[in-house]
């Protein structure tokens, strides 16, 4: 196939020579077949890091050889029970670096797929998406403005389409595709401009194709190496965590050197202080760390997926706990894009229309009684552009009841593919018997002026028995402006400036009540009238009527705006759609406050940037916008300080989404392109999922400070007691063993646990956190300092008094070491508790998060396990301790958390509530 010359080739040949028909597709049991036989379409990967090498990864920390080599030691020594113990532990801490290392692989695998691309075909003579990895040759598929083409396409049908090519060719500026066969041989890709290939971006337009190359055959699949490369998945935090643990390797390296050479001056054996030097180094260095890190992050992406956000760039999980606004486009967001007809404006008359949803029920009535529309030529007219100028489907579906499955009791449902504007209106003319399918039959579509968000209107030309029509219809204010001609009382008269006053009044009086506003127009072209552009066709039209269409806000939402507010972050409504109408919907929702600003696209144009810097705190609507604008606004709410989440869909978004801190794109109605820029995709469209994402985020960042705290305080602790003896010319408090046990066992399961805590409830009640807060701020270093102190200081303390009952023997040392390590142990467990508060441990239920409560009882019987379990003993250096033994234990590890308690509770009852202050606020400025 390769030889071929695909862009040579008529529409006819094409269809022959992949066995497909342009109409109707492949059918789902073909395109299986080809599926099976071709493979996938997908460029290979890189290598994975197989399991087997992620495990060996764990053994390459440069503590951990050392730890083996001094085992290797200890076993040529003839300590054969040490060394194999200790073997064990760094296997068993290595099994579970392992596991939480590959259980965050995965579910960032998973992410990726989520992200995975899609394609529009028609299979079996119906349109549908599927993954673009399902794709074979043959397959019909369907490109709009925004889609990246999923696989080398030789074109059927190209309206106004635009690809951009520089991922294969180098040419930045979009190039104009057509579906004419070329009768040139040899062409380079540039010139073969009825193909579209594979990875470029349609940027205007649509056009039709037939699958001629899929996966590494393709153009792209050639270069596939050169491509870019995936992006770097890890978090800023991440990344300065590593530099953090750098920093704490050198610290506990120097502070178990200092222990090692206090403990052999003052007349420890120097192989015994050498092995426990490098079990405290071990210990202490928090290697873990990163690996907890990610599956924080990606547990809680795995949440935010619950609740239909799909991250697609892990670093916006901690900006999202930074964003102080939230920059969301109107329909489908913030209201529920099920849009209905309900008021007709047509020649000075006032209709209005009645029918809910897609349901083709209806009728349209004046002054309360029902018209005839037959013999009414305006409101026909009106119906039949509705009906022409329109790419929706509608078409009646059955569904099965969800609660009868069983007994497969269905009901018949309207359904619409397509925009739901659109819809709307086809909805119109479908009520009131101008069906789209049955004017289709007399008017062949001759060529479509597509719609997109810059020109706010559509065309199309239609071809009848009796000539050529021009319909169009897009925002009244941008279509009036192409109008000559209004038609008026069933008569085309010319549109003075007058009627044109009268319409524009009508549209507003239509938009202040929250109604979303689309004028209709038409021109009946003559022979020989051109209509090859839009400036060609779109001219001298007759402007016929205005339609407004209600789509309810969603019900969610204003709930969502609510939280921000509370959560100190601005909800800002960006829109192209009218002003009124978008300050009517914001006034529903709650967007605006007493004193905030509406501002239209064109009033936007006419600032400078230092004007709109002075204002944009207080703005809260931008109306009529093109996406270009809302770059700027992105800019400058920037430079105020702000971190910015700005919500897109169309291909022109994506510079606003790229700039934006959290870039934010539409799982259902957005572009490829919108989705790519993005670092956040909403699977429902929905303005609360952000909200929902934003708490996910908070919560994230507040899990990885949790076990900072945790572990790092229990560190600090562990090297201190140790520091501390050997200062001090006592023994050694704890052996080699017992340390790494302690790290092990404390540090695994409730360090996880916490990593995956509810949230404080007042977790959105919080200002947002600034981007360059340190993971140490809000008085965490202080916290993980002192409370590693009093940990060590009580460790040594109940070790000092058990040693003193009997000092010089033997085994009363080695009743207080434990004593020393059960209370350390006990101390990090109670601790663990006191992490789940930003506060104290008396300020939240301990019970409420099960895996920990879970993870701490299996600590703690793995302590007294080794404790009392006859055979242990002598391995971990244990004796079992009685109940005078224990009450020490118990005041010695509380003594912490009691401390620290009552500070914290005196410091509350002390500092008056604060109420949250939000970063901006309305300023009185007049309009
Ligand atoms: P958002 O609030 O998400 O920015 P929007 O739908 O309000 O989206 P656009 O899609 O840019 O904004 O639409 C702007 C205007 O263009 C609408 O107010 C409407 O008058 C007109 N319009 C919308 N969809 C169509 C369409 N399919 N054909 C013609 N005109 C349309």
């Amino acid at each position: 196939m390769e030889q071929m010359k695909w862009h040579q080739m008529g529409t006819s040949e094409l269809v022959n020579a992949l066995v497909s028909s342009p109409e109707q597709g492949l059918t789902t049991s073909e395109a299986a077949e080809r599926l099976e036989k071709h493979g996938r379409n997908e460029l290979s990967e890189g290598k994975r890091v197989s399991p087997v090498m992620l495990f060996l990864n764990q053994f390459k920390d440069f503590m951990v050889l050392v730890l083996m080599g001094a085992t290797l030691i200890s076993g040529l020594l003839g300590e054969y029970l040490d060394a194999i113990t200790i073997v064990a532990i760094i296997v068993l801490n290595a099994v579970l670096g392992f596991v939480q290392e590959f259980r965050a692989e995965r579910s960032l695998r998973a992410l990726k797929e989520l992200s995975a691309p899609s394609a529009k075909v028609i299979r079996g003579g119906e349109l549908m998406t599927i993954p673009a990895k399902e794709l074979v040759a043959g397959d019909i598929v369907c490109l709009e403005s925004g889609d990246r083409i999923p696989a080398d396409v030789r074109l059927l049908e190209a309206n106004s389409c635009y690809v951009e090519e520089s991922a294969l060719t180098g040419e930045s500026v979009p190039v104009g595709k057509h579906s004419a066969a070329i009768s040139e041989a040899e062409l380079p890709l540039g010139d073969q401009k009825n193909i579209g290939f594979m990875g470029t971006m349609v940027t205007r337009g649509t056009a039709r194709g037939v699958v001629i190359r899929t996966g590494m055959d393709t153009e792209m699949g050639k270069i596939a190496g050169l491509i870019e490369q995936t992006e770097s998945m890890e978090t800023p935090l991440q990344h300065r965590l590593e530099q953090l643990g750098k920093i704490l390797i050198v610290v506990a390296v120097g502070l178990t050197i200092m222990v090692v050479i206090a403990g052999i001056l003052h007349g420890q054996p120097a192989y015994g202080m050498f092995l426990a030097g490098v079990s405290l180094a071990v210990a202490a260095i928090p290697e873990g760390l990163p690996a907890i890190v990610t599956i924080a992050l990606a547990l809680g992406v795995q949440r935010m997926i619950k609740r239909k956000a799909i991250v697609r760039k892990l670093p916006s999980v901690e900006t999202l706990g930074c964003a102080s606004v939230i920059c969301s486009d109107k329909t489908g967001t913030l209201t529920q894009n099920k849009m209905t007809v309900t008021h007709v404006w047509i020649g000075g008359r006032q209709l209005e229309v009645s029918g809910e949803g897609y349901e083709p029920s209806g009728s349209i009535f004046e002054d309360g009684k029902a018209l005839d529309v037959k013999h009414d030529l305006s409101v026909k007219r009106l119906l039949q552009i509705s009906a022409l100028c329109n790419n929706a489907q509608l078409m009646k579906v059955e569904v099965e009841e969800p609660k009868k499955r069983k007994s497969k009791e269905s009901h018949e449902e309207w359904l619409l593919k397509g925009d739901p504007t659109e819809g709307a209106l086809a909805v119109l003319s479908a009520k009131l018997g101008s069906s789209s399918k049955s004017l289709e039959q007399l008017y062949k579509r001759e060529k479509e002026f597509p719609f997109d968000s810059e020109r706010k209107r559509m065309s199309v030309v239609v071809a009848h028995q009796g000539g050529r029509l021009i319909c169009t219809k897009g925002a009244p204010d941008m279509l009036m402006d192409h109008c000559s001609y209004v038609l008026w009382d069933g008569k085309v008269v010319p549109f003075t400036p007058t009627l044109k006053r009268k319409c524009a009044e009508a549209g507003e009086i239509m938009a202040q009540s929250a109604l979303r506003v689309l004028g209709l127009a038409y021109r009946d072209l003559r022979a020989g009238d051109v209509c090859e552009t839009e400036r060609d066709a779109e001219c001298q039209l007759v402007f016929v009527g205005l339609t407004g269409m209600i789509d309810p806000p969603r019900r969610e939402a204003k709930e969502a705006i609510a939280t921000c507010r509370r959560a100190g972050i601005k909800t800002v409504m960006i829109t192209g759609d009218h002003q009124l109408t978008a300050e009517a919907i914001a006034g529903q929702l709650g967007i605006m406050p007493r004193g905030g600003i509406a501002l239209s696209g064109k009033q936007l144009e006419a600032m400078s940037d230092e004007q709109l810097d002075r204002l944009v705190d207080n703005i809260y609507v931008y109306a009529r916008v093109s996406p270009e604008h809302k770059l700027r606004i992105v800019k400058a709410l920037q430079r105020q300080g702000h971190v910015v989440a700005m919500t897109g869909d169309g291909v022109n978004d994506a510079p606003a989404i790229k700039a934006a801190d959290i870039g934010i794109a539409m799982g259902i109605t957005g572009t490829d392109v919108s989705k790519e820029a993005s670092a956040l995709v909403l699977s429902d469209d929905n303005f609360s999922t952000i909200v929902a994402a934003i708490e996910e985020g908070r919560g994230i960042y507040e899990n990885i400070r949790k076990f900072i705290r945790y572990l790092l305080a229990s560190n600090v602790g562990e090297i201190l007691v140790m520091f501390l003896a050997m200062m001090a010319g006592l023994p050694l408090p704890l052996v080699p063993i017992q340390i790494l046990w302690v790290n092990l066992v404390t540090d695994g399961l409730p360090a996880m646990a916490l990593g995956i805590d509810q949230a404080e409830k007042d977790l959105m009640q919080q200002k947002p956190r600034s981007a360059k807060e340190s993971i140490f701020s809000r008085r965490l270093g202080w916290k993980i300092i002192s409370r590693g102190i009093l940990i060590g200081v009580c460790t040594l303390g109940a070790f000092w008094i058990t040693l003193n009952e009997a000092p010089g023997s033997a085994s009363q040392l080695m009743k207080a070491q434990t004593v020393a390590f059960a209370t350390l142990v006990m101390a990090q467990l109670i601790h663990v508790f006191d992490c789940r508060s930003s506060r104290s441990i008396f300020h939240r239920n301990p019970l409420q998060n099960k895996y920990l409560v879970l993870a701490v009882l299996s600590s703690l019987l793995l302590m007294i396990g080794v404790l009392y379990i006859e055979a242990l003993q002598p391995i971990f250096k244990t004796v079992p301790i009685g109940f005078r033994e224990w009450c020490l234990v118990f005041v010695a590890s509380g003594i912490p958390t009691f401390v620290m308690g009552i500070g914290s509770v005196m410091g509350t009852s002390k500092k008056k509530k604060t109420k949250t202050k939000l970063p901006f606020g309305p300023k009185t400025v007049a309009r």
